[in-house]
């Protein structure tokens, strides 16, 4: 397999990083995950345009254009035969003495993308997914989507320990949102979902959830929502890049909405497909 390193396209293998890389030692870098279907690539100017972002806010300039990324992420799912699956892309602010100052001079950031085969998660789409409940205890800027992930990787761990597939986190009483995903409850015909602000990721799903919403005329709020509200809510879903619409149908040990998959969650899961139709075919 190939991958992409600083421009170029090499063995998968031979794509090292020095032990100075910035991405290593501090976990000074952003990256995106961006899905394959059929070969093409599914709300790739969303990600890129969240990819420019997130370097952006940290102060690292992306070495590349997005129209030179497109070119060189295409090359890589044509030489690595990706039908179905995701790329993984991240930079980081490049290789110097540590320090944990930006480095001075000629540091140049360093590229890497490589690709995963991953089929869609079909057998879970139909009969949800449990979850647990947790203390948000990440930083004020979830906004920006860093390498730095230990909050997210503890919270995640103690879904994993619990036998369950993710960790639904809150900030005292306001739910924020999963561990890699964003969390939505619907209650009386109304979808609600944390508004996209410092304290969450603004997922590119929920981009499409929302705007199939406004579509399809599915009333939907964007604010945040207490612990009270999503224990009380008719469906609860989350939703990621690799997991799509994905209905919780377990809480904390607490079945949700009877343990079945709700009308506007199964809605959702029909207009998000024909989305994925539309942009990359059947
Ligand atoms: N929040 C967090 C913390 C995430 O890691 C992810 C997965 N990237 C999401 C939300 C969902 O974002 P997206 O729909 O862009 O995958």
């Amino acid at each position: 397999k190939f991958a992409i390193f600083n421009g170029e396209i090499i063995e998968r293998s031979e794509a090292k990083v020095d032990v100075e890389d910035r991405g290593y030692q501090f976990g000074d870098g952003v990256y995106e995950v961006i899905r394959v279907y059929n070969g093409k690539m599914f709300t790739l100017k969303e990600h890129l345009d969240r990819f420019v972002r997130s370097s952006d806010s940290i102060g690292i300039t992306l070495p590349y254009t997005s129209e030179h990324l497109t070119e060189m992420l295409g090359e890589l799912i044509i030489k690595n035969k990706l039908h179905v699956g995701i790329i993984y892309m991240q930079i980081t602010r490049g290789i110097a003495p540590r320090n944990h100052a930006f480095p001075t001079g000629n540091v140049v950031p360093n590229l890497v993308a490589y690709t995963k085969e991953l089929t869609r998660p079909l057998e879970s789409l139909k009969t949800g997914v449990k979850t647990i409940l947790t203390e948000d205890i990440r930083w004020l800027r979830c906004d920006i989507k860093s390498l730095n992930l230990l909050g997210n990787i503890l919270a995640k761990q103690k879904a994993s320990e619990a036998g369950c597939f993710e960790a639904i986190q809150h900030r005292g009483n306001e739910v924020t949102e999963g561990s890699s995903s964003n969390i939505y409850i619907v209650k009386n015909g109304v979808l609600i979902t944390h508004e996209s602000n410092h304290f969450i990721l603004k997922g590119i799903s929920k981009d499409v959830i929302l705007q199939a919403c406004s579509q399809n005329g599915i009333p939907h709020e964007e604010r945040t929502f207490s612990l009270e509200e999503l224990e009380q809510a008719d469906e609860v879903f989350l939703s990621s890049t690799t997991t799509e619409v994905m209905p919780i149908v377990e809480m904390d040990g607490n079945q949700v909405s009877g343990g079945a998959i709700g009308p506007i969650t199964k809605k959702l899961q029909e207009l998000f497909n024909q989305e994925i139709e539309k942009q990359c075919g059947k």
